[in-house]
């Protein structure tokens, strides 16, 4: 079964174990490129969704990538998962270049990367993200904050 387009899913994930899990598995990555990367957490509780792990795992990790990818050597990346009465909000964060505005609608398509992105890419990691976010019923959000770029999905039911 292709994890990009999931059957199941009604797993129970507890977000911030995955956020700890994804960040693991980058940290070597990141740290190559000169990046911090860290997960920040509102309260040190579980923060569970259905979902199905497979896919929020690619999801992430495509956000992941991006963040360290496209920020310059010496940045931070974090991963930031915050509960709320019943929503859970989980946000991958930069301190890279951002997205300009005009293209901020565009990257979520298939192919489309930011003219003059360096390095190589195929341009369907976000298209892929979106897709998964969907699948959960979830919401992605892209926007340029005040040290770089934000992506934020919500999860609308939390268990
Ligand atoms: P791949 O398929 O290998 O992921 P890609 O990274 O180019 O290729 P996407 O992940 O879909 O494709 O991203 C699309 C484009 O959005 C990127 O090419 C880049 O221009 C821009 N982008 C994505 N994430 C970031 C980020 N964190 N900071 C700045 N630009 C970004
Ligand atoms: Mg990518």
């Amino acid at each position: 079964q292709d994890p990009t387009v999931p059957r199941r899913v009604s797993d129970r994930i507890d977000l911030v174990a995955l956020a700890r899990s994804v960040a693991a598995d980058f940290v070597p990555i990141a740290a190559d490129r000169g990046i911090d990367l860290g997960v920040k957490i509102t309260d040190p509780v579980p923060a569970c969704i259905h979902g199905n792990p497979e896919s929020l795992r690619i999801m992430l990790g495509n956000l992941v990538d991006n963040a360290i990818r496209y920020t310059p050597g010496g940045g931070m990346v974090d991963i930031v998962v915050r509960r709320h009465p019943h929503k859970i909000v989980m946000s991958v964060e930069d301190t890279g270049p951002g997205i300009p505005e005009e293209d901020l609608d565009r990257v979520l398509d298939r192919f489309y990367r930011v003219p003059g992105t360096p390095s190589e890419g195929s341009g369907l990691g976000l298209a892929i993200v979106r897709q998964i976010v969907h699948l959960h019923g979830a919401e992605i959000k892209l926007c340029n904050g005040m040290r770089g770029l934000q992506v934020e999905i919500t999860f609308h039911t939390s268990i």
